[in-house]
């Protein structure tokens, strides 16, 4: 792998593949894969990610915005996408663009059948977002009769699938209340099959519940995390490689004496002679202040730097007094030596935060063998 130049966060395409055959392997051959690739593939490279996963076998995308479903259109991806939470002012651009919308209350069904209907749409196919406990997007249990009606009302659209998503599918403590909503969901799903008269495809299980509930994955599972290598447990994560690796190169090396201070607002003081390094990143590509001070550090030619004093906009700054190490020289903040669960927790956070929050401005670059 050549060494890093500059700033980039290197997507590696092996690890995807693994970690979608692993995902495929725990549910069955007929259950279908949804990849969810919102939010830029997780903060990777949405485009190169999505052609890769279909050369994979995934059978569906989800994104999260009818912006984010257009510009896979505009690259040439082929595959049914669902967009998880569009609004209504999207659905001309939808239907333009054959994205399958998620319609999750009275007013967005009403609303996405009469543009449908307006545009002469035929069975344009949508999926029915049921809310089960999560409280955040979805149809009450209480208004399957109002669905069912208007479904049956209308030729311009046709269930693609019911779903519906877990609160907390990777917390055993809460096993309960999972196993809660999933039957809250198998109910809703039979009473409406009753009142349609035919069967749209199910599902429930996000990655963690497709680890955790094997009777829940219906006849699709939606995996987000798990493609990008991460399992929300110290078990899971080991079976799955994190695609993502965020590197960076020495700027600059500055030799400091006892009592000289580094960086705004002069938070960290020298109490000895002490050697830094600048890296080109900052708050501002994603690496919040939450971990300067000490609280997180990065791997430098095999060994530990803290990040001391207050993360900049584009900056920050390391303690490399005992390392052996020269400007250019590479540094890896998270990913490889250094897992991004392990660096996010440093910042009070998730790796779902972490590498999503990676800023568009980093350059990413591919690696496959
Ligand atoms: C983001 C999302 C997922 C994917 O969840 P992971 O935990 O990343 O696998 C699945 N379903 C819905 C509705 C989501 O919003």
């Amino acid at each position: 792998m050549p060494k890093a130049r500059e700033t980039v966060l290197e997507i590696d395409l092996n690890a995807l593949a693994h970690n979608f055959n692993y995902l495929r392997s725990k549910v069955d051959p007929d259950v279908k894969m949804m990849a969810v690739i919102k939010a830029f593939g997780y903060g990777s490279d949405v485009v190169e990610i999505a052609k890769k996963l279909m050369e994979l076998g995934a059978d569906y995308f989800a994104v999260a915005y009818t912006s984010e479903g257009v510009t896979l259109r505009k690259a040439g991806i082929e595959l049914p996408i669902l967009v998880l939470h569009p609004q209504s002012v999207n659905f001309e651009e939808l239907i333009e663009n054959c994205l399958e919308p998620s319609l999750y209350s009275e007013f967005v069904l009403k609303e996405f059948i009469k543009v449908a209907e307006k545009l002469d749409q035929k069975e344009y196919p949508v999926h029915l977002k049921f809310n089960t406990g999560l409280n955040r997007l979805g149809l009450r249990e209480k208004e399957t009769d109002m669905v069912s009606e208007l479904l049956n009302g209308t030729k311009a659209v046709k269930a693609a699938s019911f779903f519906s998503h877990l609160a907390a599918s990777e917390d055993w403590r809460e096993r309960e209340f999972t196993l809660e909503q999933i039957h809250t969901f198998r109910g809703i799903a039979l009473k409406l099959y009753d009142a349609l008269g035919y069967r749209p495809l199910l599902h429930i299980c996000n990655t963690s519940g497709v680890i955790n509930y094997p009777k829940a994955h219906f006849d699709m599972v939606r995996t987000g995390i798990g493609l990008y290598g991460f399992g929300n447990e110290k078990g899971e994560d080991q079976k799955l490689k994190p695609i993502g690796t965020l590197k960076t190169i020495i700027s600059q090396i500055h030799h400091l004496k006892k009592g000289d201070s580094v960086g705004y607002n002069r938070a960290f003081k020298a109490n000895k002679l002490t050697k830094t390094a600048t890296l080109p990143i900052g708050h501002a590509d994603g690496i919040n202040r939450q971990y300067g001070n000490g609280r997180a550090g990065v791997i430098l030619n095999g060994q530990y730097a803290p990040i001391i004093g207050n993360v900049c906009m584009d900056m920050v700054m390391i303690d490399i007094t005992d390392i052996d190490c020269k400007e250019g020289d590479e540094v890896v903040i998270f990913g490889g030596p250094q897992h991004a669960t392990k660096f996010a927790a440093k910042g009070n956070t998730i790796s779902y935060e972490l590498i999503t929050g990676i800023s568009q401005r980093v350059k990413r670059r591919l690696v496959e063998n």
